[in-house]
Formats: structure tokens, sequence, C-alpha cells
């Protein structure tokens, strides 16, 4: 798959609904502060996110009552876009949303004031994610990081995060300041948390299929042989799941195919026959079903 794990999670992240205003005003202010440049004189962020290029200007106009005007393409190996706005009276507008003066020392911490609300700290991740954040794929190792230059905002975003019951690491690489995660659960809990609940449940299956086959390579025998089956047979449906929500989403499923989905993303770890026996289907129906999604997927591929 040409897709990265991180840019599958980022496309997720920006189909979330923008939700209140509060949320909106949080998501963007953690978006100005992970990306490139934010001075009263300028702001500027530049991705090579797409979905994120849609989804800006919408934000900006629901926080502030204006948009960030349309990005500039600058083509390479990967096409960039670039936001910009210079418009000093448009940026004050800004900073004073943020309750900020005009000062660049001010500008760069985070007023907590701005993030109260447990629904605004959520959106004030996934705004610094979608700007400065990257997840490796689970598949190659665990890691996950908010990365950005300005050393208050790192540390504060580090201490937000222990605040909310997370164990962040921090780090900082050539002028740059981090904070990662190397955890799996925290991982997936910090996803889930930021609105990426498929890329989160992608990265539980893969845990689970690691864990099985070291399970495996201790002890093999028939009964560890059908255990790989069973996570084989769960981790392509998981992908099917997960193909079908990146592109047309869950929702376009006939309803049974929907449920079908959903169970399956609740329960990553089950065989069939624990599936069936939990949802009270007889295996064969739900044998069938599972073979519909993944057909559907493949069409979309
Ligand atoms: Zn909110």
């Amino acid at each position: 798959m040409g897709v990265t794990f991180s840019i599958a999670t980022k496309a997720e992240l920006c189909r979330e609904a923008n939700g209140r205003k509060c949320c909106a005003l949080a998501e963007c202010y953690g978006l100005l502060l992970y990306c490139n440049t934010f001075t009263p004189q300028e702001i500027k962020l530049i991705t090579e996110n797409r979905a994120l290029v849609t989804r800006l200007p919408r934000l900006f106009r629901r926080a502030f009552g204006f948009p960030i005007g349309a990005p500039v393409r600058r083509p390479g190996r990967a096409t960039k876009y670039v936001f910009s706005l210079t418009d000093e009276e448009k940026i004050s507008r800004i900073f004073d949303a943020f309750g900020l003066t005009g000062d660049t020392l001010v500008a760069l911490h985070i007023n907590l004031a701005v993030l109260e609300e447990e629904c605004c700290r959520a959106s004030f991740l996934r705004g610094a994610f979608l700007a400065g954040g990257s997840v490796t794929d689970p598949a190659k190792r665990y890691h996950l990081e908010l990365v950005t230059d300005h050393f208050n905002v790192s540390r504060q975003t580090y201490s937000l995060l222990l605040e909310m019951g997370f164990e962040p690491k921090e780090s900082s690489r050539g002028g740059n300041f981090i904070v990662y995660f190397k955890q799996s659960s925290a991982i997936e809990d910090f996803l889930t948390l930021i609105g990426a609940p498929v890329a989160a449940m992608e990265l539980m299956a893969l845990k689970v299929e690691k864990d099985m086959r070291n399970t495996i390579n201790r002890k093999v025998n028939c009964d560890t042989a059908n255990v790989s089956k069973t996570v084989e047979a769960a981790m392509q449906q998981i992908q099917a799941i997960g193909i079908i929500e990146r592109t047309t989403g869950l929702d376009a499923l006939p309803q049974k195919l929907r449920e079908t989905a959903r169970l399956r993303l609740a329960n990553p770890e089950m065989s069939l026959s624990e599936l069936a026996a939990a949802s009270g289907m007889t295996k064969s129906c739900l044998s069938h079903r599972m073979r519909k999604i993944i057909e559907i997927s493949l069409t979309l591929k």
C-alpha cells in the first residue's frame, strides 16, 4: 500500500466532524502551535496531507469566522501545500481568540484557559498531531510523536498529557522538542481520544497478531497453528473494515454488515466461533457476512 499508517490516520482524523465551536478553536490552537510559523506577522502551515487541505479552511471559518486563504501548491517529490496568512488584522483576531497578546514570547506557550473542557483538550491534541505529529507503521514498531520547535509548548503538552492520565516521554532532536509514546496501548488510547478509532483498532489487531506469533514461536503445536489461522482471518477482516471505513465509511454498509463490522472491531481477538456465540448468530451466517465485507473492500481498493 502506498498510503502510510500515518497518512491514513490523519485522513481519518480529518473526517471527524468540526463539532462545537470551542473544539474548532482548540484544534486550530494545536495546529498553530505545532505548525511551521505562528507569529503576529505571519502564520504559515505546510502540509502534504490532502485531507487537511480540505479541512483547514472550514475549521478556520468555524473557529474565527473567516477562512484561511487557499493554499499554494508546491510540487516536488511529495506535493506540499502552503497555507500562509500575513494580514495582521486577521492574525490579531486569531491571537485575541486565544487570549494572547501580540507578543511572540507570549504566543509560544499554551493558554490553558482555552483547554478547560475535556472535548477541547482532545481537539487541541488532534490539531497538534495533524500539524506536528506522526505515527510509525505498527507492523514495524510502536512510536507516536508530536514535534514542535517551541520548547514551552512541548513542555506544556507533556504536562497536559500527564494530567490526562498518559505517561508520555520527552526528547529533543536538532532544535526540535518531542513528546512521544512507545507503548502500543498508550498510542491506541491517544488515537482513540483524538478521533482515530479505526487506526487504533488496526494497531490493536496487529499487536494481537504479533503477540500470538510470539506465543506460537515459543510453543509450536497444532493448537497454536489454529490460533494463527484465527488471527490471520481476523486480521483480514479488520483490514477490510479499515478500507471501507477510510473510503466510503461504515455507514455506507447495509445495516447487518455494519453491525458485523462493528462487532469485529470491538472484538479483534475473538475467533469466528467465539464471535458467533457472543452475538447470537450462527457461525455460517457470520462467516457469510464477513465474506461480503471482504468482497466489498476488494472493490474499493
Ligand atoms: Zn470543546
